[in-house]
């Protein structure tokens, strides 16, 4: 069971942490509009969010809801193929959302 708050110190200003959070969001881009600079390399990449710590005790379904509806009223989604949703503990796929 995942704790509500994070252990590894790395959590971002809104809430999420890449290490502790449930739920890891990737959208699939249709084009670099939305894209973001990897840090590392300066490539251009598809951004990654991560779900909300204090929603860790939620279902994986809750919480993907949750955020599709967040990401859906954003101009981004309109650029998006599809949205995959990963656990972000084992970093498997577990959803994947046509964004049509
Ligand atoms: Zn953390």
């Amino acid at each position: 069971m995942l704790r509500k708050k994070c252990i590894c110190g790395e959590k971002n200003s809104n809430g999420s942490c890449k290490n502790c959070s449930k739920i890891k969001m990737i959208p699939l881009l249709k084009n670099d509009e939305f894209k973001i600079n990897h840090s590392g390399t300066g490539k251009l990449i598809n951004p990654v969010f991560y779900s909300y710590l204090k929603q860790n005790h939620k279902s994986n379904e809750v919480i993907i809801t949750g955020m599709l509806n967040r990401f859906q009223k954003q101009p981004i989604y309109k650029a998006s193929r599809y949205i995959d949703f990963y656990d972000n503990q084992t970093k498997t796929l577990i959803h994947r959302h046509e964004a049509y």
